[in-house]
């Protein structure tokens, strides 16, 4: 073992295979590693026959966020997530967003951060008055050792813990995470294999297993986002298969958030989300039977809000990832006394 590899953190979730290889059982990837080679993530390690995480002490971003941009809109409303990341990620989306920290491992090797430890984050997080620590930007599944240590830290501090998370994760790592794991937003990109496999180098099926698992097998908060791309998934169709999904695998309470698009990284020949798209998804999602739809990166749209969706009342007033005003009293609709699903509402 070299000097520096000497002091990289043991991963968790793989297991040994013949001639040194080893199995990682983090996401659906389930990458058979050669020794000294790396997993398809390009942060995960085998030496010597154990597999390592090449980021735990590496954190590339760390800022107190609203909760509403991770986004999730039913969770502790109004509060601050104190969110960070790792470099790298499990997926290869064109379109990616933060793909300058997402996409560096796997390009070129190149992972940067600061070594910053669990208790750290979690005083960081508390210093600066959040509730929650959110993992994201990047994938958390990929940094799950630092999520682990820091998660069960902050949970024994009274904050919550958040994965914004592309849900390629397997039911293992669900579980292993979920005596902490509190809150998640899943990103459903499309209804199609080909979508996933030509713009993301993944699956379907694994996404939407772990939809329904966290829905119907665990206690942890789920929200989902679509970001909606011209031309790619947003038909009537796939929209409305989307959403049945939603309403029928999951729950009509999962909050559907249908984001908008603009041309990022190696996906440029396109425009934005047409407004009208927005709205047509927004439409297809509240005639499926979702209780809660909402349009993102669209500030000042009214479908921002939170309404009832027995009698139609405002409950929370949104102006982007700020909080106007929140009526829900006791989790409930101050109108009509329906519940509305959430989390510290
Ligand atoms: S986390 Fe990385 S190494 Fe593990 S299965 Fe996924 S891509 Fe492969």
């Amino acid at each position: 073992m070299e000097t520096e590899e000497k002091s990289l953190k043991k991963a968790v979730l793989w297991k040994p295979d013949k001639d040194k290889k080893v199995r990682c059982k983090l996401c659906s990837h389930r990458c058979v590693i050669d020794e000294r080679k790396v997993g398809r993530c390009n942060v995960r390690k085998n030496i010597d026959g154990v597999l390592y995480s090449l980021t735990y002490d590496k954190v590339c971003s760390a800022n107190p966020d609203p909760i509403e941009k991770k986004p999730l809109f039913h969770f502790q409303p109004g509060t601050r997530s104190f969110s960070i990341a790792t470099m790298g990620c499990n997926f290869q989306c064109d379109f990616c967003q933060n793909w300058q920290i997402s996409q560096a491992a796997i390009e070129n090797g190149q992972i940067d951060g600061e070594p910053i430890t669990p208790e750290q984050i979690v005083e960081a997080a508390v210093r600066n008055g959040c509730k929650s620590i959110a993992y994201t930007y990047t994938e958390p599944t990929v940094f799950m050792e630092l999520c682990n240590d820091c998660g069960r830290l902050a949970k024994e501090k009274g904050l919550k813990n958040i994965f914004v998370s592309n849900g390629y994760q397997t039911i293992e790592a669900i579980d292993f995470a979920k005596d902490w794991l509190d809150g998640i937003n899943v990103d459903l990109k499309a209804f199609s294999e080909d979508y996933y496999k030509r713009l993301c180098k993944a699956r379907l099926q694994p996404v939407l297993d772990t939809i329904s698992y966290i829905a119907n097998q665990t206690n942890i908060w789920l929200e989902i986002t679509t970001l909606l791309v011209p031309g790619e998934n947003d038909s009537d169709d796939e929209l409305k298969k989307i959403a049945e999904f939603i309403v029928t695998k999951a729950n009509p309470d999962v909050p559907w958030h249908i984001s908008r698009f603009y041309p990022q990284y190696k996906y440029l020949d396109s425009v934005p989300t047409p407004l009208e798209s927005l709205e047509r998804a927004y439409d297809i999602g509240r005639a499926a039977g979702l209780h809660y739809v909402y349009l993102g990166n669209v500030p000042g749209a009214k479908s921002e809000n939170t309404f009832c969706y027995k009698c139609g009342r405002t409950l929370i007033e949104r102006m982007g990832y700020k909080i106007l005003a929140n009526h829900i009293k006791k989790s409930c609709c101050p109108d009509c006394n329906t519940k509305i699903a959430g989390f510290e509402l």
